[in-house]
């Protein structure tokens, strides 16, 4: 029987032996490794013989970490990198050429979209973004041709959810790759690898690390495909440090009681939102209401950890309310132990002006959640306090308790 992700998060790549019989990864701060033996050198620089010659290129801590991810997406390979863009930008280039097209979504990663629209195409790639939840036209857009359908589920900051496996179905259909950001979801909640995805990426940064103190980026999928990204990698430089591998390492041992904990404060506090008179709106794919809430059941185990909310009275009630919350971070981050908030207009989607950010769907007075590891119950307190106060500046809301 395989092992569950619960024990594969605690003892993937952790199985030794290290040095001194040591229980714990080495971090190994070397940045080359020597051999008395020039033959054995020429083996292993050759790939034929296991093991390491210049961290740029492989470092065991790293490969431990990689390994670890390997284990918890089911994959056959994996690789990492310095963050999660460089995971997203080297695997991009790495398989697309000049003359190729994307297809992909409009409500990808900040990051992600300025790849699409500033830099593919001065190389000449052709992209296509199309509407985050028309999978009809995502089909459609697919079916005309590409050779890489990347996707992201669900979305930042509106928690759109994507039909994996269908959409997986047509890529294949035209010999097109599958790439799927699945930061946001963990492979504690999803597998793209079994929905029908080529490659499955992170940013370790958010739930991976879980403790907000290292950045680092991974991707996983055959070994012929990470074999191309891994060389691209290692020539253009991109290496997760081994420090931050450990970090990270060491942050994935409690991933599936982390991410259990998430999913399970997020539907709550979605609950508790959606019932709140001063909350117009909440975005969480654990909702009955939200429109792919089939969907996410059928593809998710868990709807994970981060949601958003939109409030009455526009970007001046955003700024009213987060000061007031003692148990959140107000920051540009998510996925960490502790709750951090913030509106996009400051985090995600802060390049954009807020005509953009309307056309794309994304109100002024959105407000981006990321449930930390906190007793529910604080957490739901604390937001009950701070939007109490928004309540007081708002009567009519108070006198009949209703929107
Ligand atoms: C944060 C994030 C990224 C970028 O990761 P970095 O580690 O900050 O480079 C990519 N995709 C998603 C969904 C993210 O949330």
């Amino acid at each position: 029987m395989d092992p569950k992700p619960g024990t594969l998060a605690v003892w993937g790549g952790e199985q030794g032996p290290f040095w001194e019989q040591a229980t714990q990864v080495p971090v190994v701060h070397s940045v080359s490794f020597g051999y008395l033996d020039v033959d054995d050198w020429l083996d292993v620089a050759k790939g034929q013989e296991p093991g390491h010659i210049y961290s740029r290129n492989t470092n065991p801590t790293v490969q431990a970490f990689e390994e670890k991810v390997r284990c918890l997406e089911g994959a056959e390979a994996a690789t990492s990198f310095a963050s999660g863009m460089a995971a997203i930008s080297n695997t991009l280039f790495a398989l697309l050429a000049p003359g190729d097209r994307v297809v992909s979504v409009k409500d990808c990663y900040g990051g992600t979209s300025q790849l699409f629209l500033d830099f593919l195409p001065k190389f000449q790639i052709d992209v296509t973004l199309c509407e985050t939840d028309d999978f009809e036209a995502i089909e459609a857009a697919v079916a005309s041709g590409c050779q890489v359908l990347y996707l992201e589920s669900p979305t930042n900051p509106t928690l759109k959810v994507v039909d994996l496996a269908r959409l997986a179905e047509a890529a294949h259909a035209v010999g097109a790759q599958v790439v799927v950001d699945n930061t946001f979801a963990t492979p504690i909640n999803q597998q793209p690898l079994d929905l029908g995805a080529d490659l499955v990426l992170h940013s370790a940064t958010k739930f991976l690390g879980g403790h907000a103190d290292a950045l680092g980026g991974v991707v996983c999928g055959g070994a012929e495909v990470i074999g191309r990204i891994y060389h691209f990698r290692e020539i253009t430089g991109a290496a997760l440090d081994p420090n931050a591998a450990y970090l990270l390492l060491r942050g994935m041992k409690t991933l599936h009681l982390r991410v259990r904990q998430q999913n399970e404060s997020a539907l709550r506090i979605a609950r508790y939102l959606d019932d709140h008179p001063a909350v117009t709106h909440v975005f969480y794919p654990g909702l009955e209401t939200h429109p792919h809430h089939d969907v996410a059941r059928r593809q998710m185990s868990g709807f994970g950890g981060v949601l958003s909310f939109q409030v009455q009275g526009g970007f001046e009630a955003v700024r009213a309310l987060l000061p007031r919350l003692r148990f959140a971070h107000r920051a540009a981050n998510l996925g960490a132990v502790e709750t951090v908030v913030g509106p996009p207009a400051t985090t995600s989607h802060v390049e954009c002006s807020p005509e953009e950010r309307a056309a794309m769907g994304i109100p002024e007075s959105l407000i981006r959640y990321s449930t930390g590891i906190e007793d529910p119950d604080d957490l739901i307190d604390d937001l009950e306090q701070a939007l109490a106060h928004l309540a007081v500046l708002q009567p009519q809301i108070n006198a009949d308790g209703h929107r």
